[in-house]
């Protein structure tokens, strides 16, 4: 029998699980711990809550949470209520599955000023994660501005652009959708280092920009390369751009019907926030030009108004005592997924937030043939009976798989019309809803 641990309950922990499950049948049980009392990690707290076909995976990850090798052990935090190296002493591996949860930071002076989010608590805020439920963005002024041009970047203008009748369906937080529907919000802009022929959006997420209510995407033509250039492109990255002129020749006119303007800022580096009474009011931007790939200033410093920003530039892993961190890149130090003898990671937490939900897949299935490769046959570790033990001991207050299915039943009777279901965005409501 093998014992293996894995820390986080997302696409990374579950196609392990799954690898898992493959690797050895039933010679093999699996232990999913996570923080909260509910699973599937960026699905549920990052996927935005208008994209549900995307979360549709998560019926995969419960087949696997319900086949008989593998168990869920909510609501237990790695580091503070066990350690890693307790884990180590019961299982035969430990995998850190714990993504990417915290903002980079942009290091720029004013960072200080209220109205200033990352993306993590921003995204975390209108999908309902307990650690930012009472975020309480101020949505009352004219202008948002969106730093970095990647996917969550997209996400984040879709949601503060979206009238409250284009969230049907959705699952986005009450609290959320009740703020974004008393919004002021007349432009919001999205601030990019570099130029449109390096922006990370992907085409599926930028067209969706063309179809919004009440907001329309413009771009200067000005900032467009000659149409030629774009041949050097690769397909995804040449129809993004293909995009990018679209927006530059919607007419006037159509703009005009709409009331938020999205406009699209190239070759801008954040400078400084500024402020007025402790809250932002501007950010200052230096004016840059594209030197092989690179952005570099050119000295021309310019502002534009900001009422509130969220910087999406990308994310860092929580350190855990007990695995060694890379600092610099904000993940744990490994190579290709090991650590320590004994103690490897999978996802965002060994490579960085980057990919797709399915690039956990391959590498689900990675970490566990290198785990194969180094535990043979196992050990006489005792895996989860050492562990309920340890729990009990410590009275930790363990949710299961079955408990979690309470609560999703508590969570889509609550439902508003038309929505899959309105989360609970405190631990402690969730624990009631099961008890
Ligand atoms: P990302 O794709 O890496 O984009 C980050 C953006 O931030 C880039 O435009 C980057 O510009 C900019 N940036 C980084 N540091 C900066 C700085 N110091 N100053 C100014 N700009 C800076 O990251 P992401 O948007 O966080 O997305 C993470 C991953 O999740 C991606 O793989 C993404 O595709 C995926 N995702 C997918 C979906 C979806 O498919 N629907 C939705 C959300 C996220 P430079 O390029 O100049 O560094």
């Amino acid at each position: 029998m093998r014992h293996i641990a894995i820390v986080g309950s997302g696409p990374a922990g579950y196609y392990t699980a799954e690898a898992a499950g493959k690797q050895w049948g039933e010679d093999v049980r699996v232990d999913v711990f996570d923080s909260l009392p509910v699973p599937y990690g960026l699905i549920r707290t990052g996927v935005a809550p208008d994209h549900q076909s995307i979360k549709k995976v998560s019926v995969r990850y419960e087949k696997t949470a319900l086949s008989e090798e593998v168990r869920f052990v909510g609501n237990v935090q790695v580091g503070r209520d066990v350690s890693i190296a307790e884990l180590q002493e019961l299982y035969d591996a430990v995998i850190l599955a714990t993504g990417a949860p915290h903002d980079r930071n942009l290091d720029i002076p004013g960072e200080d000023f209220a109205n200033i989010f990352g993306s993590a608590a921003f995204v975390g805020w209108y999908n309902g994660h307990p650690q930012f439920a009472d975020l309480a963005p101020d949505l009352s002024g004219r202008h948002a501005v969106v730093i970095g041009m990647g996917n969550v970047a997209l996400d984040v203008v879709r949601i503060l652009s979206k009238t409250e009748g284009e969230f049907a369906g959705s699952d986005i937080v009450a609290h959320a959708l009740d703020a974004l529907h008393g919004s002021e919000i007349e432009t919001v802009t999205i601030v990019g280092r570099r130029g449109p022929h390096q922006i990370m959006m992907t085409p599926k997420e930028l067209g969706e920009l063309m179809h919004l209510e009440r907001a329309s995407p413009h771009v200067d033509k000005n900032d467009l390369p000659p149409g030629a250039d774009d041949a050097i492109l690769e397909p995804g990255l040449r129809k993004s751009v293909t995009l990018l002129r679209d927006f530059a020749a919607i007419p006037e006119n159509i703009h005009g019907e709409k009331r938020i303007a999205i406009e699209f800022d190239f070759f801008a580096s954040p400078k400084a926030f500024k402020g007025k009474d402790g809250k932002v009011s501007a950010l200052e931007i230096e004016r840059t030009t594209i030197e092989k790939g690179r952005a570099v200033g050119t000295g021309e410093v310019y502002e534009i108004p900001a009422d509130i920003i969220v910087t999406c530039i990308g994310y860092r892993s929580s350190p855990i005592e007990g695995a060694p961190f890379d600092e610099r890149a904000g993940r744990f130090a490994n190579d290709d997924g090991r650590i320590l003898p004994g103690l490897y990671c999978v996802g965002w937490a060994k490579r960085g937030p980057t990919g797709t939900i399915g690039t956990n897949r391959p590498d689900g299935y990675g970490v566990i043939e290198l785990v194969a490769d180094d535990i043979g046959n196992g050990s006489r570790n005792r895996g989860r009976a050492g562990f309920d033990e340890l729990a009990e001991k410590r009275r930790l207050d363990i949710v299961t798989f079955r408990d979690w299915q309470k609560i999703e039943q508590a969570e889509n009777a609550a439902a508003r019309d038309g929505s899959p279901r309105e989360k609970f965005v405190d631990i402690e409501s969730m624990i009631a809803a099961l008890r």
